[in-house]
């Protein structure tokens, strides 16, 4: 066995059904005297019950997150905390949510209590990112680390079936790039593997029955664990086409991963032929790629670009800002691989099956 470096995440974690009754000893145990809820406009309903449950512990409700954290609603929800003197910040909702409780951390260095309610896994990492000008900026910081993760798969069963599926496989994407990651080690295999294995389980599940019960858990569980090896090791090819997709073309986060994936990982597999026995093998399927793009399509997740909002028109220029400043990757896609990574934007565009370059 070759040497590692493993960076275990700080967060302490709870996983449940019903576990969201603990929050208030929870918040205690951070001390949170006045702790601030954040919401999306659209989960405030769900957001009040967790703001009644914390009572005198809690001195509002902030429920203006939005995707990619603006600057301005950054801003605005760090003069609020302020406003309130809040002592901490309880994030309830998926990636967006915790994402603008991350920038009010790394302004303030307040402690985030995170309840996840989607698959993103952002409570499992110290990446932020901000949008400003519509360039989004990202970084790393400790300080906006959750410090306490409360999983109730019950809060999840309000997701919509399609971001379900789709929120599910951007979880699998991290736990995929994740095998072949630079800075892999066994711990974050082992994780990857077996996150990959209980949202391939779970999708069919929740597909089948909205609000199973197994599947909401085998889920969110997975969601922990792909999260996890997000917040461990570097992404590489996948996440940096995601990253201009979304950043540039303004296309929905869960779907541009859901359709890129297979393609993404098609280009690396002979670069990566461990990495692809292990997707394989926790997918239960003979090839990786084509298992990834097989459960996207079974479980009724997009799988063209073209049928998320991309236009034809925009791929040259997807594959011009993709190339440039490349992420580390097994297999090289800088600017002489341009017209590789035109094409892979071309078949993820149409969503045929992937093509091994
Ligand atoms: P999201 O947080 O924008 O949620 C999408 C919509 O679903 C929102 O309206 C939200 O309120 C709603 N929703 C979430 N859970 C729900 C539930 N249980 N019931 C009903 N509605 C629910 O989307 P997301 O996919 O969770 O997160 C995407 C964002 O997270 C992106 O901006 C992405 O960049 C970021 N992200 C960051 C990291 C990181 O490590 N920093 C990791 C993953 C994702």
């Amino acid at each position: 066995m070759q040497a590692f470096v493993y960076n275990a995440q700080a967060a302490r974690v709870l996983f449940g059904a019903g576990t969201l009754a603990q929050l208030p000893q929870e918040a205690e145990r951070l001390n949170m005297q006045r702790a601030l809820v954040l919401c999306t406009p659209e989960q405030l309903t769900q957001a009040l019950r967790v703001a009644e449950l914390l009572g005198s512990q809690c001195v509002g409700t902030y429920h203006k997150a939005v995707m990619h954290v603006p600057m301005e609603t950054a801003r605005a929800a760090c003069d609020e905390a302020k406003r309130l003197s809040a002592d901490g910040l309880v994030a309830f909702g998926g990636g967006s949510t915790t994402g603008l409780a991350k920038a009010i951390a790394l302004e303030t260095g307040l402690p985030i209590l995170a309840i996840p309610t989607s698959y993103a896994g952002s409570e499992m990492t110290s990446i932020y990112g901000i949008t400003d000008g519509g360039l989004k900026k990202t970084g790393k910081d400790p300080k906006v680390l959750p410090r306490t993760v409360i999983y109730d798969p019950e809060l999840s069963l309000g997701l919509p079936l399609g971001l379900s599926i789709t929120s599910g496989m951007n979880a699998i994407a991290h736990a995929a790039e994740g095998l072949y990651a630079q800075d892999r080690n066994p711990m974050t295999r082992l994780m990857a593997m077996e996150g990959i294995a209980s949202l391939a389980k779970a999708l069919p599940l929740i597909r089948k029955q909205f609000d199973d019960p197994q599947g909401r858990a085998l889920a969110l569980y997975g969601a922990w664990l792909c999260g996890s090896v997000l917040g461990s090791v570097g992404m590489a090819l996948h996440h940096k086409l995601c990253h201009t997709l979304g950043g540039s073309f303004n296309l929905p986060h869960a779907e541009v991963h859901t359709v890129v994936l297979p393609h993404a990982l098609a280009f690396n597999a002979s670069a990566a032929p461990e990495a692809m026995h292990d997707l394989a093998h926790a997918l239960g399927v003979n090839n990786g790629p084509l298992g990834v793009y097989q459960l996207a399509k079974d479980n009724g997740a997009p799988v063209a670009l073209k049928d998320i909002g991309m236009k034809e028109a925009d791929l040259d220029s997807a594959a011009d800002l993709a190339v440039k400043q490349p992420y580390w990757n097994p297999r090289p896609f800088g600017v002489p691989q341009r017209d590789e990574i035109r094409a892979l934007l071309q078949r993820a565009f149409d969503g045929s099956p992937p093509v091994y370059g």
